[in-house]
């Protein structure tokens, strides 16, 4: 069957039509992040206004500089993230769902539990969705994201690094329910080799110390998750302080259908079920990221066709569709940014300190 999809756009709004997502979420749990429902010991802070919440006595001995920097630059609340606009991942959703948010949301059913999952490790190559899940924990749990860069830490604001992220989790305090999200975490939890205090130890110092605080404290509504792509460079102490430590791996074929299907939704296309198979099929090793830019590259390949016209006066409707010969020179530019050997490394650290099967 050839699929010769329409331009998504609305005729009379002249709107892009919301493109669907990777699957029905019928699973979303608590307040699905488009809802604006309060839930729980979780209400939703998407709708509130924060600049009037903040108590004052907690910052008032804070730096103002620190806590602008972080307000402006750390709390990212951005658009709401569901659990369907990230494909495949079951198994990481699951485990999330059951073990991290379920217990949060029904502190009612999950009455067991010794300690709750807070502190959360995500492993594996970059661009395969980590952020993304990130921001779906906080939207599920209605709380504020905080989004730290960890070489934002050592390189743009080395010298404030440790105050900063202090600041941070003082402000995400205030603000809680919270998840804070720090990328990069390998460039903070390094094994030390020198004894000499240094502006990043001083961080290290400081994350180990927060994560104490959040993991321990029963009243904290905070989330605290990490990632790297490099979690063989991270020392022990820093390691167990994750309560879960999941890899997140390179998508499996369904999940690169259903990446293929979403991205082009938004244009005009006119590929047969074998070519989208065979597309899917000669992205194997791609990242989600990967194959984003792949989309990319291929539906320029229509205006690419135009080259003798001038391309300001041109009207989506003279461009042709976009065809399965598109991908095929896309894959000539756009190779997979994961190799082998950092892929054979996350399944060996997965098996000595991962929570995944
Ligand atoms: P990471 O944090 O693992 O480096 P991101 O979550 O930032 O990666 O993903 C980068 C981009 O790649 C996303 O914005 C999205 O466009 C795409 N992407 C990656 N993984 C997925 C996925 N599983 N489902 C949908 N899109 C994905």
């Amino acid at each position: 069957m050839v699929v010769d999809q329409q331009r998504k756009f609305s005729s009379q709004s002249g709107r892009a039509l919301t493109p669907p997502s990777y699957s029905a979420s019928k699973n979303s749990l608590g307040p699905a992040s488009r809802s604006s429902e309060p839930f729980g010991k979780f209400p939703s802070p998407v709708m509130s206004d924060h600049s009037e919440e903040l108590p004052d006595e907690q910052l008032k001995n804070a730096d103002p500089h620190l806590i602008e920097l972080v307000t402006n630059e750390i709390i990212n609340q951005g658009p709401p993230v569901d659990w369907s606009d990230i494909a495949g991942l079951e198994m990481a959703k699951a485990a999330i769902k059951e073990e991290v948010l379920w217990p949060i949301l029904r502190p009612d059913v999950f009455t067991g539990l010794s300690a709750l999952p807070k502190s959360l490790l995500f492993f594996g190559p970059r661009g395969t969705g980590k952020t993304l899940l990130g921001r779906c924990i906080a939207s599920q749990l209605g709380a504020t994201f905080c989004r730290i860069s960890g070489s934002a830490l050592i390189s743009k604001w080395l010298g404030e690094g440790d105050k900063i992220l202090h600041a941070s989790f003082l402000v995400a305090r205030c603000r809680q329910p919270s998840v804070i999200f720090i990328s990069e975490v390998d460039l903070l939890l390094f094994s030390e080799v020198s004894e000499e205090p240094s502006p990043v130890s001083r961080i290290k110092t400081e994350l180990l110390m927060q994560l104490d605080t959040s993991v321990t404290s029963a009243e904290d509504q905070l989330v605290i998750i990490c990632t790297t792509s490099k979690p063989e460079e991270m020392d022990e102490a820093g390691r167990r302080y994750f309560m879960k430590r999941l890899l997140i791996p390179l998508p499996d074929g369904s999940a690169r259908h259903q990446m293929v299907i979403h991205l082009l939704s938004q244009h005009n296309y006119c590929l047969s079920d074998k070519e989208i198979a065979l597309t899917v099929q000669r992205t194997e090793g791609f990242s989600g990221l990967d194959m984003t830019h792949l989309c990319q590259e291929a539906v320029l390949g229509p205006l690419h066709a135009m080259q003798s016209t001038d391309l300001s006066a041109i009207m989506p409707n003279q461009l042709r569709p976009v065809t399965y010969q598109d991908f095929d020179s896309a894959l000539c530019k756009i190779q997979p940014s994961v190799s082998q050997k950092e892929l054979d490394v996350y399944v060996e650290w997965n098996k000595m300190f991962g929570c995944s099967q």
